[in-house]
């Protein structure tokens, strides 16, 4: 019974510290009083958790406001220098890296270019261990500053551990990247050769959805469907405010829904999928005006600029803004969603032209009651928000944890206390823009 006792007493106290440390993050600066009539917490909690979170260095004053004929309020935030996250995004063509403060300010960043050998699981193990390794030095950091590295990757996420794993461990997390030739790859043992940083694997369609839930054009719904449209492409399910992940975590493998029985080859070796008519890669493969050895980037570039003197590169992009209108018909159908947000640099680069027949088509296709509450959106985090988006992973197991350390990890080292204030507002701005 007393041990029982002790946990509830543990658990109440992470929960509070969890509770604050979340709230500040997200709505933060604020001062104790806003925390308090925010969180329901008393004035003594709200006083004793902040004190040990200050205590901590994990969050810090950040100036103060004048109140009603009282003393002036301080104002609290996180602090952006107590410690760093990385975020991994294994692209279609590249593995970028990117080493953040907590506020999510950029502090170094690594592009390392897939070789001819494309996703040979060795290679895109050596580059996405060298990029972290660059990163942590370019920014001139400690690894025990590191609270963790995310990794977002095109395929499926399993972790073969089940529930026993053990959070930040990633040794039990498998690939299953159909996609791009990997078989039950065991990504986190991989890794964890090379690294003794915490790692947090996931889908990189769902790692862009919750950055766009967290900063982006998700912000404020708990219904969205956030569609990843690159060389391939995904979509990461949001239902009440959580990702659907489904029994084996495959859930949102929109790309590879069929739109037309015997149609098209797929590079997952079906037939007639969503993403043989719209991910990138099926665009540039149909275009006889495809340029010769430059990025797929520049060559979509090229497509929608011909389109406007070449028959053939419009009926290819009306097709594709027809199959998409039709795909998220299904999503609008199958989900209620309040918004639909598309993203991923091919979906940014196609939004400005293709989104009023997506809309229309859409519109056309869904059931009208649900169709009218659902808004198509572009994506606001730019195409590198699947980076932010991983490192998002670790960052999302620190709040949730109060700001425990993932287990079995060197101690903190002393924090730096380097933070701007305004550093996430700034970040966010210019992702906006
Ligand atoms: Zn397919």
């Amino acid at each position: 019974m007393a041990e029982r006792g002790k946990r509830t007493v543990r658990d109440l106290r992470r929960g509070n510290r969890a509770s604050l440390l979340r709230h500040l993050y997200f709505e933060g600066p604020l001062s104790r009083q806003e925390l308090g009539r925010d969180t329901g917490l008393s004035a003594g909690s709200i006083s004793n958790v902040v004190g040990e979170l200050i205590a901590d260095g994990m969050v810090e004053e950040a100036g103060a406001v004048e109140s009603d004929g009282g003393r002036p309020r301080i104002l609290l935030q996180v602090a952006p220098g107590y410690g760093y996250v990385v975020g991994v995004d294994v692209g279609e063509t590249r593995v970028r890296v990117e080493l953040f403060d907590l506020a999510l300010t950029e502090r170094a960043a690594a592009d390392l270019p897939l070789s001819d050998s494309g996703h040979d699981v060795d290679h895109v193990v050596r580059l996405a261990l060298e990029g972290i390794e660059t990163v942590v030095r370019e920014a001139g950091i400690d690894d025990r500053e590191v609270l963790g590295v995310g990794i977002g990757v095109p395929g499926i996420v399993a972790q073969a551990d089940g529930p026993d794993a053990v959070p930040g461990d990633g040794e039990g997390i498998v690939v299953h990247g159909q996609t791009i030739g990997w078989d039950a790859v065991p990504l986190g043992r991989l890794l964890r050769a090379g690294t003794a940083l915490p790692l947090f694997i996931d889908n990189g369609a769902k790692t862009l959805g919750q950055a766009e839930m967290w900063f982006g054009a998700g912000r404020g719904s708990g219904n969205v469907v956030i569609a990843l449209i690159g060389s391939g492409v995904g979509a990461c399910v949001v239902t009440n405010g959580k990702p659907y992940h489904g029994a084996s975590s495959s859930a949102g493998e929109w790309g590879h829904t069929t739109l037309r029985v015997g149609g098209r080859t797929c590079r997952c070796g079906s037939r007639g999928c969503l993403e043989a008519y719209v991910g990138a890669e099926a665009l540039l493969g149909r275009w006889p005006g495809t340029p010769e050895g430059v990025s797929e980037e520049t060559a979509l570039a090229e497509l929608l600029a011909a389109a406007d003197h070449d028959p053939e590169a419009d009926a290819l992009l009306a097709e594709a803004a027809e199959y998409l209108g039709a795909g998220i018909a299904d999503l609008i159908n199958l989900f209620n969603p309040h918004r639909i947000v598309i993203g991923g640099w091919a979906g940014l680069m196609l939004g400005p032209r293709v989104l009023p027949t997506v809309r229309e088509v859409a519109a056309a296709y869904a059931l009208h009651h649900p169709c009218a509450q659902t808004s198509i959106e572009l994506g606001r985090l730019g195409p590198d928000a699947v980076t932010v988006g991983a490192a998002t992973l670790p960052l999302a197991r620190f709040l949730d944890t109060g700001g425990e350390r993932p287990v079995g990890l060197p101690a903190q080292a002393e924090p730096e206390r380097q933070g701007d204030p305004g550093a996430l507002r700034n970040r966010i701005a210019r992702a906006v823009r």
